[in-house]
């Protein structure tokens, strides 16, 4: 697509060294953020101007927070930085040999490039289901599922047919990690607590929550108690696990499934990511669907292109595959990434990147979470809750959305509601969304 003439990235040349971070996310904001005090000019690039906290992204989708709760503005990261320059545009490709970016405003020339545009949903190469699903990936996909969801019901009370009623009663979430889990968790909630209300007209005992998982077990990064204690959880609250189980196929309104079919018109798709690797990066530097770095997140082949979170691979002895795709993961890396460049302007050597795992977690819903702790410390129920919900308190970024989100999660805790039960826009299946 040809570019407007009167639009360009209008970085001013310097004599410090450039380094364009592509992607305000967990690693990318917190580099840009280390980099603060360094000799450098460093350019920020996302397609969105702001930062999303994706963890919370189902609470978005099940009426829960409202999106601006879990997302901040990245240039507040700039402000009083002379050196540092954001630009909401998309990367459309990279060219290594001439040290230049391509964007949809335009080429930019750099010294440094740290790559750190997280991951994109996994389809598995499956072009149909794609079309079909609901994925939960960005903020734009949590307020098209909040939308679909509620605009489900709205048609349900208006239908007579009643295949058609059962379709829009059935939600399928595909994907048994923490997000298929959350988003489950939440799900039955409303079921129990909201729907009732909202819709007297409509018999929520025939609203079925099917969660499908091809392994044979929930939270496949957790411990594997953790993984039995949330299938406990799941079955407590009504949820049907299907485990061991494939999605095959999505038409009509029927998901084919390996084992048997279910009629439903709510897909929701969580079964996967992959690195979003921008075009333009040599091939032999991808393996799964990541970028193998160096301890220092150096892309191989390359001496300033790094890549730091979901988008890079880095295989030590304990993570032969890889680090986890974490948040935790990208901000150390990210951290560490800015470290490494400010030693390697003052001429000092740099240092490996080592993951300090501060163990993983996951929410069912009300008093119930599963928490693995360092040295295989497991704990589960209202506890884990409690660490669940303080830990994603930390994390969120801004002291107002902390705030926010307290307070959201206060209110509904002791009156059972939620909110933020609106049809803002209406979503429309098959748009074809990005993912
Ligand atoms: C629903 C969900 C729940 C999750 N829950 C948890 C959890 O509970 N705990 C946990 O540790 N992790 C969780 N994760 C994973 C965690 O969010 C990721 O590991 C983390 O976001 C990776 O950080 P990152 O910096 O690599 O990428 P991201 O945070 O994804 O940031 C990538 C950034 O790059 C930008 N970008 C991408 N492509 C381009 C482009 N071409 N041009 C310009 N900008 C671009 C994006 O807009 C984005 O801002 C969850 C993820 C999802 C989707």
């Amino acid at each position: 697509m040809a570019i407007p003439e009167h639009l360009s990235l209008t970085i001013p040349e310097s004599n410090l060294p450039r380094i364009v971070i592509i992607g305000g996310g967990f690693g990318g904001l917190k580099l840009a953020k280390g980099l603060r005090k360094t000799k450098a000019q460093v350019v920020l690039l996302d397609r969105n101007n702001f930062h999303t906290f994706q963890p919370l992204l189902y609470q978005v989708a099940t009426a829960g927070l409202e999106p601006d709760s879990i997302a901040g503005p990245l240039r507040q990261t700039f402000e009083g930085n002379p050196n540092y320059f954001f630009r909401m545009v998309k990367v459309t490709g990279i060219n290594p040999g001439n040290n230049e970016i391509e964007t949809t405003v335009g080429n930019l020339t750099y010294d440094y490039l740290v790559i750190a545009c997280g991951s994109i949903t996994n389809y598995f190469g499956n072009d149909d289901i794609k079309k079909r699903v609901l994925p939960l990936k960005r903020i734009v996909h949590a307020l098209d599922l909040r939308s679909h969801i509620l605009q489900n019901f709205e048609q349900a009370v208006l239908t007579q047919d009643k295949t058609k009623l059962q379709q829009m009663m059935n939600i399928i979430v595909v994907g048994g990690g923490p997000t298929g889990v959350e988003v489950c968790g939440a799900l039955s909630e409303l079921k129990k607590h909201i729907l009732p209300r909202d819709y007297p007209d409509l018999d929520f005992s025939a609203m079925n929550i099917y969660l499908i998982e091809g392994t044979d077990r929930l939270l496949n990064g957790m411990s594997k108690a953790s993984g039995d204690n949330s299938l406990k959880y799941m079955k407590k609250l009504g949820i049907n696990v299907q485990l061991n189980t494939r999605v095959e196929g999505y038409e009509n309104e029927v998901v084919q499934l390996s084992e048997g079919n279910i009629e439903s018109s709510t897909v929701i798709w969580s079964a996967g990511v992959k690195g979003n690797i921008p075009g333009g990066i040599d091939a032999s530097a991808i393996e799964r669907s990541r970028l193998v770095v160096d301890e220092f997140n150096c892309v191989i082949g390359s001496n300033n292109v790094f890549a730091i979170g979901d988008v890079a691979m880095m295989k030590s002895e304990e993570y032969p595959n890889g680090h986890p795709m974490l948040a935790p993961v990208a901000m150390q890396q990210g951290v560490h990434l800015a470290k490494n460049f400010k030693k390697h302007f003052s001429g000092k050597a740099r240092t490996p990147f080592k993951y300090f795992n501060k163990g993983s977690m996951a929410t069912v819903g009300r008093n119930k979470a599963v928490v693995d702790m360092p040295g295989g410390f497991h704990v589960k129920g209202l506890l884990a809750w409690l660490i669940w919900m303080f830990i994603h308190i930390l994390y969120l970024i801004g002291f107002r959305n902390k705030l926010i989100a307290l307070n959201n999660w206060v209110w509904s805790y002791l009156t059972y509601d939620k909110g933020t039960r609106l049809i803002i826009r209406t979503f429309q299946r098959n748009k074809g969304k990005g993912s």
